[in-house]
């Protein structure tokens, strides 16, 4: 089949060859996973030694010199291991932990963070969100106080993913006492002395580790610091874009599987004398659903292609989010449906996807979130 641009061959290949590696290595796990509330940490070892922890990473660093599109496939691909929650732990690392120290590290903070990072040895997670700070990002309150050598940070951080198993969090504090947009820095801290955490229990995502961090009388030093002192909120903008774009491609992935096993049940299970897909209805709706998977994808990857062409895609990008995550769940739920009653069984892999696609809509910047930016793009 011809690839759909932005991908070419040379990126259906890479398709074919993670694909397969997540069905074998990652897919026949993700149950247990889910229930044991944890997926093992050895998993980041094992997508490194296949190159993936650095797809869009320079060689020098121990990544495979590719780029976004390169992620782009990745990110898409995690969606077969079924399980939200392991999706989003290795997301989370691959596409909002790293890529800040990438885009402004030091040398020395790229050694000592991304090389070991891209060697699946150091686990990542991106602390921003805190208890009275989500949507409202400059309100947080995390405070950074300068002392000889660095900054003594105390406060707390919520709902972050990798947030028990991270061995460095990506951490936005407040660095002046007036905080907001021109008051935000970044540091980078090592888990130690002073950083406890807690893990949460949440509607899905099951596999994933999402804890509330606190940070009590944290010493971090001076070479710590990521990116300019007081400058963290350019910081906090410049990946939205990208994990936006992640968001939306793993919904895209996460449409196309639960429409593919739908469809198989919907073949299989028979009422009234025929199978399901024999229903009138039933077939409209699964026409329904392909269209609206297809619409996902076309729109994301436009967004995808935009922002890898260089472009400031604020606006495809915001639409591409917007769209995908409320239609990911929407398409769950109908797919939960034409299961019936087996769609309401933990058994069944539609009951974890239906609560998995929920986040969507809240994650990385809510819908409302999102309609208020494009209100702004659009000159509303
Ligand atoms: C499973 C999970 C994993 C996460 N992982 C991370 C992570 O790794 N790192 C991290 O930093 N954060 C993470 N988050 C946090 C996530 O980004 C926030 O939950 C999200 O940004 C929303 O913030 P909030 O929860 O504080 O909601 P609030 O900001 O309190 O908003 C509550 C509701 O009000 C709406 N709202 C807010 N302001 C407005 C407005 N002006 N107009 C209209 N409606 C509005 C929101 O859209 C939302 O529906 C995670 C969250 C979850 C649930």
């Amino acid at each position: 089949m011809t690839p759909t641009p932005p991908f070419t061959d040379e990126h259906e290949e890479l398709r074919a060859s993670v694909r397969g590696f997540i069905e074998r290595e990652l897919t026949p796990h993700a149950e247990q996973w889910e229930r044991d509330r944890w997926f093992p940490d050895e998993v980041f070892g094992k997508l490194a030694a296949q190159g993936l922890l650095g797809l869009k990473y320079p060689l020098e660093y121990g990544g495979q010199g590719g780029d976004y599109l390169h992620d782009a496939v990745l990110v898409e691909e995690l969606a077969r291991t079924g399980s939200g929650g392991t999706a989003a732990g290795i997301g989370a690392h691959v596409s909002i932990a790293t890529p800040p120290i990438w885009k402004f590290g030091t040398e020395e903070q790229k050694q000592r963070y991304l090389a070991p990072a891209i060697r699946g040895e150091k686990i990542g997670a991106l602390g921003i969100t805190e208890p009275g700070a989500g949507s409202d990002v400059a309100a947080l309150n995390t405070r950074a106080e300068p002392v000889a050598g660095g900054w003594i940070v105390n406060g707390e951080k919520t709902y972050i993913t990798n947030g028990v198993r991270a061995h460095f969090i990506v951490t936005a504090v407040k660095s002046t006492s007036e905080g907001g947009h021109h008051g935000i820095s970044f540091l980078i801290i090592d888990r130690g002395e002073g950083v406890s955490s807690s893990k949460l229990e949440k509607l899905g995502w099951h596999a994933s580790d999402t804890a509330s961090i606190s940070f009590q009388d944290v010493f971090v030093p001076e070479q710590n610091l990521l990116g300019g002192l007081h400058e963290g909120f350019a910081l906090i903008m410049a990946n939205f874009q990208w994990e936006r774009l992640a968001m939306a491609l793993g919904a895209v992935g996460a449409m196309q599987l639960a429409w593919e096993r739908t469809v198989a049940f919907a073949h299989e299970r028979n009422t009234f004398g025929r199978p399901l897909a024999g229903h009138q209805a039933i077939r409209h709706r699964l026409v329904d659903l392909a269209t609206s998977a297809h619409t996902c994808r076309c729109v994301t990857y436009d967004a995808l292609r935009r922002f890898v062409a260089g472009e400031e895609p604020v606006r495809e990008v915001t639409m591409a989010k917007l769209l995908t995550q409320r239609a990911s769940f929407e398409l769950m739920d109908a797919c939960l449906q034409i299961h019936g009653g087996a769609g309401y069984m933990r058994e069944y892999w539609v009951e974890r996807a239906a609560r998995d696609a929920r986040l969507g809509p809240i994650g990385g910047g809510s819908d409302e979130v999102m309609r208020e930016i494009l209100g702004r793009v659009l000159g509303l």
